[in-house]
This record gives structure tokens, sequence and C-alpha cells, in this order.
């Protein structure tokens, strides 16, 4: 089997210091945790940055700060966020793409965070998804395509077939979102199998869901996500560290007999180039 590339996502959009203490919110708390979760075993971080009221943003220059410091301390792949929650226009919302990153998320439908209240509706229209998937392409920049439900594989693959996504292409597979595809096990066999023959994927398993969803993935082949943006718990009750996170997944890993890419590895895993 191929080796495993453990991604991180340290911050997400929605936790705020008074849910855990541990959650990085600047870029130097940022860069730390991708010191660790390096260490920890990391290879890709996926990065979402907050403003001086921990609020989700899209800046630029908060975004080159972050992608500078992690670059400084790391050798990690940075993967920065295009999300909706942070930036309102599609130019808003590919800001963060000219801090030059390895890799982009592209959500590639519009759902309901059903478990919010009030609901937050994450829209991606048609125009947007490809107005994203083109200044990656302009950028070389390798997608990420996020799918929480098994339609967004689907208009995944229109993107490729339209050209602005290359192949082989990668997709991270969301389980277990209020409003997405539950995290189940046949659920997740059903959203691989729809996956272009040569696509790599990550599964990121919500909440409790994180453990179950990370030991699926590693015995499946595919890759995996944790940290604090989709799960904030160890177990009941036991707040975690990204590098907790991470250790874990690594452990698990080892523990099934499958070994864990490096940073370099991981970039040959995902078709990119070395960076310079
Ligand atoms: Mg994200």
């Amino acid at each position: 089997m191929e080796k495993l590339v453990i991604t991180v996502a340290p911050t997400g959009s929605v936790p705020r210091k008074k849910d855990s203490p541990h959650v990085p919110m600047t870029p130097d708390e940022i860069a730390e945790t991708a010191y660790l979760s390096e260490q920890a075993g990391a290879s890709i971080i996926h990065v979402h940055c907050r403003d001086e009221n921990e609020r989700p943003t899209s800046r630029f220059e908060i975004f080159k700060e972050t992608v500078d410091k992690i670059r400084k301390r790391t050798n990690l792949i940075v993967m920065t966020s295009t999300s909706g929650i942070a930036g309102t226009t599609d130019a808003d919302r590919a800001a963060p793409l000219k801090s030059k990153p390895e890799m982009g998320s592209l959500t590639t439908g519009t759902l309901n965070f059903a478990g919010r209240t009030p609901s937050v509706v994450y829209v991606n229209s048609v125009e947007t998804i490809q107005y994203l998937a083109k200044a990656m392409l302009d950028l070389r920049i390798k997608p990420e395509i996020e799918a929480f439900d098994v339609g967004f594989i689907q208009q995944g693959r229109k993107l490729i077939d339209l050209g602005l996504v290359k192949e082989p292409a990668h997709f991270q597979l969301v389980m277990g979102v209020d409003g997405g595809v539950p995290a189940t096990p046949d659920n997740l066999l059903h959203l691989r199998n729809q996956l272009p023959p040569t696509a790599t994927y990550v599964v990121a398993g919500m909440s409790r869901m994180q453990l179950p969803m990370t030991t699926m993935a590693i015995l499946l082949g595919g890759h995996v996500r944790v940290g604090l943006e989709d799960n904030l718990y160890l177990k009941k009750g036991v707040l975690a560290r990204n590098e907790e996170l991470v250790a874990r997944a690594r452990h698990l890993a080892e523990d099934l007999q499958r070994e864990v890419a490096t940073p370099d590895e991981a970039r040959k895993i995902m078709g990119l180039s070395a960076v310079a």
C-alpha cells in the first residue's frame, strides 16, 4: 500500500479559544502547531486564518505571514482554504492563493451547516467553483476537491472534464458534517467508489467520527486528515492538541503496518513538484 499522507487541519472557521485553548489562531501559533505536527508525522497542513477577533478571514497579508512562517519552520506541504465563510466575493476567496501555497481546497457544492445555530448555508455556485479552479490552475496550485456528499464528487469530475482540474486529481471526503453525508462505513465505500480511478483521496471524519473514519481510511489505502478544525477531543471530555491527533493517526497506521509519508514523499504521492 502507498504510504499514508497525514494532513493536519489545525484551526478551521468555527472553534474559538473559549471552546479549546489549543486552537491556534495567530500566524505564530499556527506555525508552532505546524512544527509540532510535522514532528508528530503530518506532511500537509490545511490552513485557515483568523483576524484579531478570532473571526475567519481571507486577508492576503495574514495568509502570507502565516504561510511564510510555516515554511520557515517546516517542510510541510501548505494548503490554503478558499472557504466562503472567510471571504464573500470570489476574488476574496481566491486571495489566500496569492500566498503561493502548493495546494488549495476547492469545495464543489453548496450545503447547509445544519448543526449551527442559526444554521449556515455554505454557498458554492458553479461559477464560483470554476473561478477558484481556474485561479488554482493559473497559479499551478493543486486543488483538493472537497466533497461533503456524493454529488460533490460528480461536480469535481466535471471540472476534470472541462480541463479546469488536472489528473490525477485529489479529493477530500468530508464525513459526518450535519448537512452532509453521514460518517458510516457504507457511505465511505460508496464515496470512494465514485472517484476517478487515478485519484488520491483523504478522509476527514467529524467530531467523534474522526477516529473510526481515520482507521477505515488507513485500511482502505486512502489518506487521512485530523485536527481541531474537525474535532476538538481526544476522547470524551479530554481536549486534544493538534499534534496529539496527528500522533494518534501515525500510531494507528504503524500498528496496522502502513508506513507514514514524509512531506517529500507526500509531494510525490500528490504529484507535486519539489519546492524550489
Ligand atoms: Mg477547511
